[in-house]
């Protein structure tokens, strides 16, 4: 009942991304249930990456896995005689021995010994390790042609048919914020905008698959004309540490350095408060779905990256940029930092991008509590349920599920409750923040001319 190690070790020839390291388990104890469903997810993932499209080109790489010479010779006789047609033969013959390596990745499970495992869950050590691996198989893996990406996430068993099927859904119900959206009376900027969500929608259910165990993994989205937010600090951070990089950092909100208080201040304020209109709160709180499904007029993630919007206004933008500015550059005159904002602005205003970035997040279950709770339209905490049972709430919302035990009492139009997550606690040591965005190639052009013009102003 040891698992057979060095079949992987065979099947990742080639491959930079060894498996050994992920799975170092001591060779004297069997894999545990949890361990296996773990580690079939992350083989399953790896599998379907190093996939290739030429036929030919895959069977020689099953062959050195999976197809042995007796398994080829079984199908030859079989498919033969049906195909006359050898280019038939060579694509049936490569979907058989695609099956048969996902067969031999699930061997084990479907053991029926598998009981006599000891369950012993994964330590943090571990789950890290499989997390973070797992990642860069993914991220590595993306494909920037919408079809294409939305074709690898079938494949990846990410975008079932069940997940599809909600996912049109949502899209039908989704409301435009201004009637003069072109999406509005053109029906392929429409149709090109759920293409785009779509595939967002995918990479970020994708990262759900890896973090879900251990984290909660709610989805915000943003206007893409806010991108160069991100990068100027990231230039600017970069110089101030002397080149050094900074890792997944992403502009979300202007914090305060220190937090005069906590979380609880919402969390355990008044219901019925409306907090969206004050500036404090409006900092300290941010918006996110926990239930992917959520598609509430101006109350989703998904009611964003569709509209491209974000409730800020352009003023509020200017009024961040120069408190970026005046932050690394004090010794920038007025004059020079309105040029420098208006230059910034103008890839603002070149934005060519249809919906917005959606952003990942990422939040420790053993964090949870203070970081985040299930919140009513402008941020009042819900108080349907009771407190005891909010664990088992947001379990159940991770899953997917819909149904009394998860949805708002109070507001029966919502699927589920939108959470409000503290910002001050949002912190790159404390949970991951993963940006989504549509438009790869404005993407990178944004980061290097943001670059650029902090690599002209910063100075010591
Ligand atoms: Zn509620």
């Amino acid at each position: 009942m040891i698992r057979a190690c060095s079949f992987f070790g065979g099947f990742l020839v080639g491959s930079s991304l060894a498996f050994s390291s992920s799975c170092n388990k001591p060779s004297n104890r069997p894999f545990t249930k949890n361990e296996n469903e773990r580690w079939e997810q992350l083989a399953q993932i790896q599998c379907v990456q190093s996939r290739r499209n030429d036929p030919e080109v895959e069977l020689q790489r099953l062959r050195e896995t999976v197809l042995t010479r007796e398994k080829e010779q079984q199908f030859d006789q079989k498919f033969q005689r049906i195909f006359s047609s050898n280019k038939y033969f060579i694509k049936l013959k490569k979907i058989y021995a695609q099956a048969l390596e996902m067969e031999k990745l699930h061997q084990f499970s479907n053991d029926p010994q598998k009981d006599i495992l000891i369950d012993r869950p994964f330590t943090e050590k571990e789950n890290h390790n499989f997390e973070e691996k797992s990642l860069a198989i993914c991220l590595q893996s993306r494909k920037n042609d919408p079809i294409v990406e939305i074709q690898r996430l079938r494949e990846s068993e990410i975008l079932t048919p069940e997940n599809e099927c909600w996912l049109n859904q949502a899209d039908q119900e989704v409301g435009f914020h201004h009637k003069d959206d072109p999406a509005v009376h053109n029906r392929n900027i429409y149709l090109e905008k759920l293409k785009l969500a779509k595939k967002a929608y995918g990479q970020a259910l994708e990262i759900r698959e890896i973090f879900k165990s251990t984290h909660y993994v709610l989805i915000h989205a943003q206007s893409s004309r806010w991108l160069f937010l991100s990068d100027l600090i990231t230039a600017f951070m970069k110089h101030k540490n002397e080149g050094k990089e900074i890792g997944h950092f992403q502009y979300l909100r202007m914090v305060p350095e220190v937090a005069s208080h906590d979380i609880t201040l919402y969390s355990k304020g008044k219901p019925g408060l409306r907090y969206e209109k004050n500036e404090q709160s409006a900092s300290d709180l941010l918006f996110a779905d926990l239930c992917f499904r959520n598609n509430a007029h101006y109350d989703s993630a998904r009611s964003f990256l569709m509209n491209n919007k974000n409730f800020a206004d352009e003023n509020k933008m200017i009024a961040v940029t120069t408190s970026i500015l005046r932050n690394f550059c004090p010794h920038l005159s007025s004059q020079e930092c309105f040029k420098l904002t208006e230059k910034l602005f103008d890839l603002a205003r070149n934005d060519p991008c249809i919906v917005g970035n959606l952003f990942v997040l990422c939040v420790p279950k053993t964090l949870s509590e203070k970081m985040m709770y299930p919140a009513h339209p402008a941020g009042s905490p819900c108080t349907c349920h009771a407190e005891e049972n909010l664990r088992n709430r947001l379990e159940a919302i991770q899953n997917n599920e819909i149904n009394p035990q998860t949805c708002c009492k109070a507001l029966p139009t919502l699927l589920n409750p939108q959470f409000c997550l503290y910002t001050p606690e949002m912190t790159p040591d404390q949970m991951k923040i993963l940006m989504i965005e549509t438009d790869q190639e404005y993407r990178n052009r944004v980061k290097n001319e943001t670059e650029k013009m902090v690599s002209v102003v910063y100075k010591k």
